[in-house]
Formats: C-alpha cells, sequence, structure tokens
C-alpha cells in the first residue's frame, strides 16, 4: 500500500470514529434528554399518589372506626376534620335533614374546627352555628342537591348563607364573605338506606373542581353513608340488646320490661313481688383515689354478688352506673328483707384487689304492700335505699308508703285553692275542669295528673312549653337535691316549688313574654321582678305552704349577689331555689323559644358551666353535670 493509500485509509478511520462518536453523543443526548423526561413524570405520578394515598389514609381512617361502635356523632366529626386538614380544604361540614312541627329544617351535626368556623361564629354571634336551627327552602343549593342527587358547586357563599340564616342582615352577611379565602362550597348529597340523610359540605380555595376532585368526593360521600348506615345497625343491635356490657347483668330495658309482666302477673295470681334498690356507696371516692379502672371493678363485684344471690326467677339488673335493681318475682316485704340484708353482707364481705371492702346502700318496696302503682314503687324504693344512704350507709330500709304522698295532697290542694278562688283572672275559664282533673272520681291523688295540670298551666304563657316537661324538671330537681343529702321535708317542699315557682307568669300580659323584639328596659324589669311578687301574693293566703315560699321567692338570686327580688348571695340563699334556677335554666336552653332555637344537651350545659361561681354554685354546677352526664349515658 502506498502512502497516499494508507493516509486515505487513516482518514476513513478517523471519519468512522469521529461518525461514531457523533452518534453516540446524539444517543447520549436522546438517552439524557429522556432521562430527564422520566424524572418529570415520576415526579408528577409521586404527587399524584401522595394525593391518592392521602385520601385512601382517610378513607382507611373512617373505615378503621366504622368498625367499631363508635357513636355516630364521632365518625362524623372525625370526618370533617380529617377532609379539612389532610385534604387541604378550609371548612368542612355535615348537615343533617331534619323535621319538627314547624317543618323541615337543617342542622349541623359535624364541624371541622377551623379558623374559618371561629371567624364565623365570632361574626354571627349566639353559641355558634352548630347549635342553630337552619332553614331549609325548596330554592337552595341543599334542595337542588338533594332533589338531582349530584354534587354542585356554588360560588354564592352570601346567597347560600343568607338562605340557612334568613335572620342574619345583609350587613353581617357582608362582613362574612369579604376578607376570607374561601371561594366556593361544594355540596355533596347524602343518603342512607335509600332516605335523605344530609348533606357533605366542603368549603374550598379553588373557583374550579377538577374532574378527579370530584370523582373523589363522590367516593367519600359513599363512605360517609357507609358510616351512618353502619351506625344506625349498631343503634339496632344496641336496642335489642338485653344485657349490660361491663357487668353482663340484665339492663334497664329489659328490667322494665321485665317488671311490666311481673306486674300483670301479680294482679292476675294475687301475689305480690319486692324490688331491691342497690347503690354502691361511695363509688366517686374510688374513683378519685384508685381510678376509673377500679371504679368498674368494684361495681362488678356488687354485680357478681347480686348474680350468685339470684334465684332463677329473680332479675338482678344494672340501671345505671352505680345503681342496680333486684325484682323478685312472688316475694313479699319480709322475704325481700331477708334477701336484701343477704346481699348487703355478701357485698360487705368481699375483699377486692387494692380497694379492699366496699359497701352498698339498700332499699326494698312490695307491690301491694307499698303500692299498686309502678312508678310510685319504684321511687319508693329509691327513695328507702336513699334513706339507707343519709342514715350511715351499708344498710337496708323497707320502704315507708305513708307519708311518701303527702306532698301531692298539699300540691293538689294548694292548685284546687288557686283554681277555685280564681285567683289568677287568666285561668277562670279553666277552673273546673283543671280541679276536676287534679281529684278523679275515686278521689284519688295521682302525681300525674298533677304534672298534667301544672304542663296545662304553663302552656298558657309559653307555647313553646311540653307536655311532660314538669314531670322531668321534678325528677331532675329532686335527683339534684339528693346529691345533697337534703333532708326528706326539704325534698318534698321543693317538689311542691317545682310545681309552683312560674306561676306569677301567668300574671303577666301574655304579649309580653311571647315578643320576638327586643325588650324595653321597663318590660324587661316587668318580667323578672312581677312573677316572683305575683306568685308571692297568690300563694301566701296558703297556709300550709309557707314552707315553699322562701324557695319560690329566691329562685332567682344568683350566687354572686346579682340575681332578684333581694340581691342575697352565696348560702343566704336556700339550696334548693339553687337548684331550681338551674334545672330551670337547662330546661329553658333544650326548648324551643321565638328568639332561638333550641340548643343540644351538651351546649346547654356549657353555658351553664360558664356561670360557676357567678350565677350557681360551682359545687352545684358539678354535681349537675354529673348528674346529666350519667342521664346522658
Ligand atoms: P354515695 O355513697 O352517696 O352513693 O356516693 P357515691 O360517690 O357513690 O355517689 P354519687 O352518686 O355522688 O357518685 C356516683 C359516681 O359514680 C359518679 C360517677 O362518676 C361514678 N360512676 C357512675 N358510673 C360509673 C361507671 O360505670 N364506672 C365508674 N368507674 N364510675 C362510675
Ligand atoms: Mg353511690
Amino acid at each position: 500500500m502506498g502512502l497516499f493509500d494508507k493516509i486515505r485509509e487513516v482518514t476513513r478511520k478517523v471519519s468512522e470514529v469521529e461518525y461514531n462518536i457523533y452518534h453516540e453523543k446524539r444517543d447520549y443526548l436522546e438517552i439524557y434528554e429522556r432521562n430527564l423526561e422520566l424524572e418529570r413524570e415520576i415526579a408528577e405520578r409521586t404527587e399524584e399518589l401522595n394525593d391518592a394515598n392521602k385520601r385512601m389514609f382517610t378513607l382507611q381512617h373512617i373505615w378503621e372506626m366504622m368498625n367499631s361502635s363508635t357513636p355516630l356523632e364521632n365518625v362524623l366529626e372525625a370526618i370533617v376534620n380529617s377532609t379539612q386538614g389532610e385534604l387541604g380544604y378550609m371548612h368542612c361540614a355535615i348537615i343533617r335533614k331534619c323535621k319538627d312541627e314547624e317543618g323541615d329544617y337543617m342542622h349541623v351535626v359535624a364541624q371541622s374546627h377551623d379558623n374559618l368556623i371561629e371567624r364565623l361564629n365570632d361574626i354571627i354571634g349566639g353559641a355558634g352555628i352548630q347549635t342553630r336551627r337552619l332553614n331549609y327552602s325548596e330554592e337552595s343549593v341543599f334542595a337542588d342537591t338533594m332533589k338531582r342527587r349530584t354534587i354542585v358547586q356554588t360560588k354564592s357563599i352570601d346567597l347560600s348563607l343568607s338562605a340557612v340564616l334568613p335572620d342574619l342582615s345583609p350587613e353581617v352577611v357582608e362582613k362574612v364573605v369579604s376578607n376570607q379565602p374561601v371561594k366556593s362550597v361544594i355540596v355533596v348529597p347524602l343518603t342512607a338506606q335509600e332516605k335523605e340523610f344530609g348533606w357533605f359540605c366542603v368549603f374550598s380555595a379553588r373557583e374550579e373542581l377538577a374532574g378527579a376532585e370530584m370523582d373523589f368526593l363522590a367516593l367519600f360521600a359513599k363512605q360517609i353513608e357507609m358510616a351512618i348506615t353502619i351506625a344506625d345497625l349498631f343503634q339496632v343491635v344496641r336496642n335489642q340488646a338485653v344485657t349490660d356490657a361491663l357487668t353482663g347483668l340484665y339492663n334497664r330495658r329489659y328490667f322494665e320490661e321485665a317488671l311490666e309482666k311481673e306486674v300483670q302477673r301479680a294482679k292476675r295470681q294475687k301475689q305480690p313481688f319486692s324490688v331491691i334498690g342497690i347503690d354502691l356507696d361511695y363509688l366517686k371516692k374510688i374513683n378519685d383515689t384508685y381510678g376509673h379502672n377500679f371504679g368498674d371493678l368494684a361495681i362488678k363485684t356488687i354485680a357478681d354478688v347480686l348474680k350468685s344471690n339470684a334465684r332463677s326467677v329473680d332479675v338482678p339488673a344494672r340501671i345505671g352506673g352505680e345503681e342496680f335493681n333486684v325484682l323478685l318475682p312472688g316475694i313479699a316485704s319480709d322475704g325481700a328483707m331477708i334477701a336484701a340484708e343477704r346481699i348487703r353482707k355478701s357485698i360487705e364481705s368481699v375483699e377486692i384487689d387494692t380497694i379492699g371492702h366496699i359497701t352498698g346502700s339498700l332499699g326494698v318496696a312490695t307491690y301491694f304492700e307499698h303500692s299498686e302503682n309502678i312508678e310510685e314503687l319504684m321511687e319508693l324504693t329509691d327513695q328507702a335505699m336513699y334513706t339507707s344512704k343519709r342514715e350511715g350507709r351499708n344498710r337496708v330500709t323497707l320502704a315507708q308508703p305513708v307519708s311518701e304522698t303527702y306532698w301531692q295532697e298539699i300540691a293538689v290542694n294548694t292548685f284546687i285553692d288557686i283554681l277555685s278562688k280564681n285567683k289568677i283572672p287568666k285561668v277562670k275559664h279553666l277552673s273546673k275542669e283543671l280541679c276536676k282533673k287534679l281529684k278523679n272520681s275515686n278521689n284519688e291523688i295521682t302525681k300525674e295528673s298533677l304534672y298534667s295540670v301544672a304542663d296545662m298551666l304553663t302552656k298558657l304563657y309559653n307555647p313553646m312549653h311540653t307536655q311532660g316537661t314538669i314531670k322531668n324538671k321534678v325528677i331532675m330537681a329532686v335527683n339534684l337535691a339528693k346529691r345533697f343529702d337534703l333532708p326528706k321535708e326539704d325534698i318534698d317542699n321543693l317538689r311542691i316549688a317545682v310545681l309552683l315557682y312560674d306561676i306569677g307568669n301567668l300574671m303577666l300580659p301574655s304579649n309580653l313574654l311571647q315578643k320576638a323584639s327586643p325588650l324595653t328596659d321597663k318590660e324587661r324589669e316587668e318580667i323578672k321582678h312581677h312573677p316572683v311578687i305575683a306568685a308571692r301574693e297568690i300563694l301566701q293566703p296558703i297556709s300550709y305552704i309557707q314552707d315553699v315560699l322562701p324557695i319560690i321567692e329566691h329562685h332567682h338570686e344568683n350566687w354572686d349577689g346579682s340575681g332578684y327580688p333581694n340581691k342575697i348571695s352565696k348560702e343566704e340563699i336556700p339550696l334548693t331555689s339553687q337548684i331550681i334556677l338551674i334545672v330551670d335554666q337547662y330546661f329553658a336552653l333544650i326548648e324551643h323559644r321565638p328568639y332561638r332555637s333550641k340548643m343540644s344537651s351538651r351546649d346547654a350545659i356549657e353555658i351553664i358551666k360558664a356561670d360557676a361561681g357567678k350565677k350557681w354554685n360551682e359545687n352545684l354546677v358539678s354535681e349537675f353535670i354529673s348528674l346529666i352526664e350519667h342521664d346522658i349515658v
């Protein structure tokens, strides 16, 4: 090969290498660019996955809760909080569609706790939107979504707000919507077991609703619907249960059914039966000293004693927290006293880990012997048990029927006195009818007729008053008084006072109490002072209720001396008057009023708590709350 050839050969090889290098470089570039693209894609997918993950977690969280027997409100509360927090909405709420005698309305059952809702509640004032009766209108976005069963997004926040709270002024609405980040509200209809339940609402900072978000919210709504259905089913199962979960004893419902049957049997066979009431002594102390678990252990110990002492036909039951009853078919009082004493001894003899020995106070009452009215029989059992408490605990007391009805006689005579002498012009036309109701054909006095007459009189000045409330007030006041170990005479006077304390309202002009617009100072003074003065005037001439008068006279005095009419304070106020004040306030809060909607029990408790040390004694408030919570459970 000549030199020329060699040079050509080398040049060819060089260009071949060059060519290869060039192409490899291009490949590299391609690979590099492809990598970049892939990375971008991975980042996007990761973000989507993260979002999906968050949603999955939220759903999983809901699912876990649904598998337990958590009450529905708690599940819904957790749902709204997790949607708001984890999914980045400004606010979330679940609203329920409700119905009462006034028609359809809406009520917030769960809402996320965030700045947005705090701000709204601050602006609209009162106890917050969750306590309000929200207006349901056929023209609203809520009715629209429900009718079409579809998700609707609205940007007209002001219109939606005025639709649910029509009494808000345009200025307040403007204040709510201005300067805040919410741009749209997405409303998702909820149905459970083919019934309209309400709506799931999310407040978003975006005006647009992406397709994927819409799909997700629909999926989410399905989960909420499932939670509601499961909670309903749990409720049904719970209602069917006959035993108490902690102790395995029969529950209250079963006991009451057994009692009904036993009354029928007793009447048919003319055979008595007895009831033993048992209350664990000083449980609060056990809870406070050793903790709730040991309190539960003490309760279980009593349950075990009752089980091992019961004959097969007896019905031992846990009625409430630490209260037990045993129904003894066919047993008269002497036998029941022996059985009760055996139970008392067995309780006392058990040695419990850490706590040592516990005791119980017992009461016994017998059908036929003490009463033929089942409610009265249960009350006599309770009173006997209560006597055991007052006389030192760890003992058994037999019911004493005779004097128990004395307060009823006094109350009936008082009403008849007032009515027959026409002391209240407004009830003149009803006097005859009411007197007849008070003393039935057998001249028998019953508590039911007393309560019913008091309810009817109350309804005359308060149309929102519901039948049955007076009875509930008496029961609550008496239970509260018992927590303070008040003597029986005080408690009987308290019962009469609860029936009569507001009777002076019947002397007020009717338009005044029902006025929805703000009262003038003069009107407010009249509403405040007049009824107490009137009650005194009406009742003063009745000689046998002189001990009841001071209770009524002072039932508007506040603990800090800021009440009326005498501005007395602290221990100067009879405890029974304070009890009426707190019970009266509670029932007023959970009832509708022309100027506000009714509140839930929990919200009413919050309001009462806020006045501890001011309106009422702190100790009274804490006993009151513990009583109500006992009832709620
Ligand atoms: P007394 O001797 O007067 O009956 O005093 P007491 O402390 O037992 O009674 P009180 O009625 O003042 O308080 C009852 C307490 O029992 C209040 C409540 O917290 C507690 N309690 C109610 N139910 C339960 C329960 O299921 N478990 C536990 N550990 N405590 C309960
Ligand atoms: Mg107790």
